[in-house]
């Protein structure tokens, strides 16, 4: 099934993207050899209990060596440090990849350390779920969602026709764009509805008039949806937030704008403006069921999906 084979795939990170694509290398062959690091000793020692990989380090640069493709799964902030420690130890013809949420931020941080002869080319894997850490992986997490490549112009064909073969060995469809137009993307798809949710769910929290336990007794009319995206990782989201400024900030300004007219259609009763709208919006979510990157079932297809 796979048309691609590494001899040795350095993991650097093993939370919930980590140790997805740990169980998916796996799963479907290929590597003969996963060298996997992480940080802290705790979250090392699950991954090895967890038999994610085939050896464990320590030290970051221990895992690289001899590898013919690293991937970094760490909060972008980290991605330079990350870079900078296994620098040295990166062998010509291996390929570096991450999977972080920027782009722009992450090529500026890491592209400094890379030895030449060593094929750097971003990626991130849009898909994900709200939990973290080496337990939270699995290895269908990729299948039929997208994985997007940011290579820099003079990044070798084949290397990046390797690294897409490899994205789509572990599930992936694979699309290649610039880093700026990817922050942009993913500022309007990921970044600000995870914003909004973050700040919907802290209002709830801070309100007087309304309590804690009538917010969570009656979240399921609308509630209860955002705080899936509010309960993210923390640490993730504030690099997240810190790292993708200038996009995020553009499509909060168009966002204020757009919510800015909804109040005025609400204030004003122009039920005309809210039902054009609401029925604008209802047809994006039937191009999403349709384009397979969800389901019909009611509930956004929670129940459906727990059920499989
Ligand atoms: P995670 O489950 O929280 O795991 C994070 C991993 O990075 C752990 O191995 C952790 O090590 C390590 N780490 C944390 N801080 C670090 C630091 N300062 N220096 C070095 N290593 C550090 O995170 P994740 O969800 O897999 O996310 C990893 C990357 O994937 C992020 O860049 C994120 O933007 C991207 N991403 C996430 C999702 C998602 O839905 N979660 C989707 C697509 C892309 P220890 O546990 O040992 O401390």
């Amino acid at each position: 099934m796979a048309s691609v084979h590494f001899n040795r795939i350095a993991l650097i990170g093993i939370g919930l993207i980590g140790s997805s694509l740990a169980h998916a290398i796996k799963a479907r062959g290929l590597t003969d050899h996963v060298a996997i690091s992480s940080r802290s000793a705790a979250t090392l020692a699950r991954a090895e209990e967890l038999g994610l990989g085939t050896s464990y380090h320590a030290n970051a640069i221990d895992a690289v060596r001899d590898a013919d493709l690293v991937i970094v799964s760490v909060p972008v902030g980290a991605s330079g440090a990350v870079a900078a420690e296994i620098a040295p130890a990166l062998k010509p013809g291996t390929i570096l990849s991450d999977v972080g949420s920027t782009k722009t931020s992450v090529i500026t941080q890491m592209a400094p350390h890379i030895p030449d002869g060593v094929h750097f080319i971003a990626g991130h894997p849009v898909a994900g779920t709200e939990h973290s850490g080496p337990d939270a992986g699995f290895a269908t997490l990729f299948d039929g969602r997208w994985t997007i490549l940011t290579p820099l112009p003079d990044a070798d064909p084949d290397a990046v026709a390797k690294l897409r073969a490899f994205w789509e060995g572990v599930g992936s469809m694979v699309e290649e764009m610039d880093a700026a137009h990817h922050d942009k993307v993913m500022a309007i798809v990921s970044h600000l509805p995870h914003i909004i949710a973050y700040n919907i769910v802290g209002t709830a929290e801070d309100l007087e008039t309304v309590t804690e336990s009538e917010v969570i007794k009656y979240s399921a009319s609308g509630f209860r949806d955002f705080t899936r995206l509010a309960a993210s990782d923390p640490t993730m989201w504030r690099d997240v937030c810190l790292h993708n400024k200038d996009a995020i900030l553009e499509m909060l300004a168009r966002f204020s704008e757009d919510l800015a007219y909804l109040q005025r259609a609400i204030r004003w009763g122009e039920g005309d403006k809210l039902f054009d709208l609401f029925t604008r919006t209802r047809a994006i979510r039937r191009s999403i069921v349709q384009a397979g990157q969800d389901t019909a079932a009611p509930d956004f297809g929670r129940h459906a999906l727990e059920q499989k």
